[in-house]
């Protein structure tokens, strides 16, 4: 056969890239994203939230779930909240399931490319540790919590992603409210428990990758030549500690404190709102 017939080539409708946000952030982060990112990847892109917005939805044709959780910053309600991203992942019949924050931009092309490189229907968990050491926490699953376990988990700041295969493994404790009552039984947050159920439950290792970025990392120190290859990126501390990627374009600091829109406009110069590059 020919080569082409031979390839299943990745698209970026095989990916399901779940987005967690609150209503307090509508204006202030989840509008930014939905300018920049999100505009390239609406039909593949499920923003998780707390409250309504038809009107947001109207507006911008991109899909956001009310998750009914609640709108507070405690592990039941971000555990509430992965939980439906989780769930509705399985339902979308999807190859890959993408976890990201609302303060992290995604930069497309190298998310397909780095996914090409595996197989959706092997047991496959990227991400960037948070910590250089793995987490031990009391075993509480399998056995009575007397025994404990180390474990490896992917920082949610960061983002995420899981291959399909492994997803559906991960049911039993991950499905319809599953997911809430594993994250309760060790009192640990929402991307912890992931990283639980994978690594200590099932027993697969977590693939470790430079490629995913977090605000808990310094971003200025990223080489300005390798930002467009990161697949994603994030920004933090606005005020007197700016934690910024490096990169120059067609907006100053002011007018871009996240950088996103610059990086955007290096990626997609075609559009509008980009500012033309002058002629010489
Ligand atoms: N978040 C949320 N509910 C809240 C506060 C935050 O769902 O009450 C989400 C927020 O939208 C973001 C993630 O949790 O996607 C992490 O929040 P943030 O960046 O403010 O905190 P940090 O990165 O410091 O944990
Ligand atoms: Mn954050």
């Amino acid at each position: 056969l020919p080569e082409s017939k031979t390839l299943d080539v990745l698209e970026l409708k095989d990916i399901f890239i779940a987005v967690k946000t609150t209503k307090k952030y509508r204006k202030s982060r989840l509008e930014l994203l939905i300018q920049t990112w999100i505009s390239q990847a609406k039909e593949h892109t499920y923003i998780f939230t707390d409250g309504e917005d038809k009107e947001l939805q109207m507006k911008t044709r991109v899909n956001i779930i009310n998750t009914n959780c609640s709108a507070a910053h405690t592990r039941q309600a971000l555990c509430c909240k992965m939980s439906v991203e989780y769930d509705k992942f399985i339902e979308s019949q999807k190859k890959w399931f993408c976890h990201v924050d609302d303060d992290n931009y995604v930069i497309l092309p190298s998310l397909l490319q780095l996914l090409s490189s595996y197989h959706h229907s092997q047991d496959v968990y990227l991400g960037r540790p948070s910590l250089d050491h793995p987490i031990e926490a009391a075993e509480m699953v399998k056995s009575d919590g007397s025994v404990s376990v180390n474990f490896w988990f992917a920082t949610g700041g960061a983002g995420f992603c899981i291959s399909r295969g492994l997803a559906l493994k991960m049911s039993p404790w991950a499905s319809l409210g599953n997911f809430i009552s594993t994250a309760e039984k060790i009192r640990l947050p929402d991307d912890c428990t992931i990283g639980y159920i994978i690594e200590a439950l099932l027993e697969v290792t977590l693939t470790h990758t430079h490629l995913f970025h977090s605000h808990l990392e310094n971003l200025r120190k990223l080489p300005t030549d390798t930002v467009l290859q990161q697949v994603t990126l994030s920004y933090g501390g606005f005020e007197n500690t700016k934690n910024v990627v490096s990169i120059i374009g067609g907006f100053s600091l002011a007018e871009d404190p996240s950088r996103f829109k610059t990086v955007h406009c290096l990626l997609y110069v075609e559009t509008d709102w980009c500012p033309k590059l002058k002629p010489r």
